[in-house]
């Protein structure tokens, strides 16, 4: 089934990388009003949004997801300014030091946490009580109150590998997929769907900048039986399916777009 995209998109890390190229997959779906936050300026994902559709309606939040009240603001805010919030990216997230536990401090592990884990319980805390208080988008049997997506990882669904211990990021990234699924259970009774995606290594600027400078991100590409890391519209369009009617009875799934690297 083709699939579009209509209502109220919802994006945190929607700066750079996945968050931004997640944004620009639903707007070619159909989506034209957008609240985008990030703990930096949304910019250069306003611009672009802007030149190519000109109708498209943007809210800017520059907040940090684990700040509890800026969280609720923004959603209230958003609702306010569109009148309900259809579609919920929970992306922003940081990496962890490559330090397995005797070697990472307490502090560390727990920004990590606080990011990766409660920022995402938060905003989807948030999104739930708004959702709950909205109706169905249409009145089709595969249409919901609201959809929300977590990005979790690969290393959500299986440990890091031994050349990369991110300990504290595996350890945050199972958690999202628990409470994806702990949620996802509650509230597709009561009209929400709730998924995570799981992608594997993703050519953001961040890994591209390691590349072929010997580092251990060469090492961990032959490893991926596709041979290649997956580009940003790739996993964008994934959250886009997700997000549609296309995936109406796909429910708490933590579905894995890894290019084959978690097979065995
Ligand atoms: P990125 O650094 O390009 O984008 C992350 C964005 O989140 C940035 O714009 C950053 O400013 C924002 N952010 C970070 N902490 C924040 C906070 N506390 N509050 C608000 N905004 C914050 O990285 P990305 O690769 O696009 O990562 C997006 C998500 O995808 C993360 O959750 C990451 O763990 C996950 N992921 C990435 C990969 C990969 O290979 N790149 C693979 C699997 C999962």
């Amino acid at each position: 089934m083709a699939f579009s995209l209509k209502g109220v998109a919802y994006i945190t890390g929607a700066g750079s990388g996945i968050g931004q190229y997640a944004a620009y997959a639903m707007a070619r779906q159909g989506v034209r009003s957008f609240a985008l936050l990030d703990r930096n300026p949304v910019t250069r994902t306003v611009q672009h949004l802007k030149k190519t559709y000109p109708d498209v309606n943007i809210k800017e939040f520059e907040m940090d997801v684990a700040d509890e009240a800026a969280v609720n603001h923004s959603v209230e805010q958003t609702v306010k300014e569109f009148g309900r919030l259809d579609y919920a990216l929970n992306n922003a997230g940081i990496g962890s030091a490559l330090k397995t536990t005797d070697q990472i401090e307490k502090a560390d592990f727990e920004r990590v946490m606080s990011v990766n884990t409660t920022g995402v319980w938060l905003c989807q805390r948030a999104q739930i009580r708004q959702m709950l208080k909205q109706d169905k988008w249409s009145d089709s049997y595969r249409s919901y109150r609201g959809s929300i997506v977590n990005t979790a990882s690969m290393y959500g669904k299986v440990g890091p590998t031994l050349n990369v211990p991110a300990t504290a990021y595996a350890t945050s990234k199972h958690a999202v997929v628990g409470l994806t699924k702990a949620d996802a259970i509650a509230m597709a009774p009561r009209g929400i769907k709730i998924n995570a995606i799981c992608p594997g290594y993703v050519l953001t600027p961040l890994v591209e900048g390691t590349m072929d400078k010997g580092s251990v991100m060469d090492d961990e590409r032959v490893k991926v039986p596709v041979q290649r890391f997956a580009s940003m519209e790739e996993i964008g369009d994934v959250i886009a399916f997700l997000h549609s009617d296309a995936s109406s009875y796909v429910v708490g799934s933590a579905l894995v777009a890894d290019g084959g690297f978690t097979i065995q």
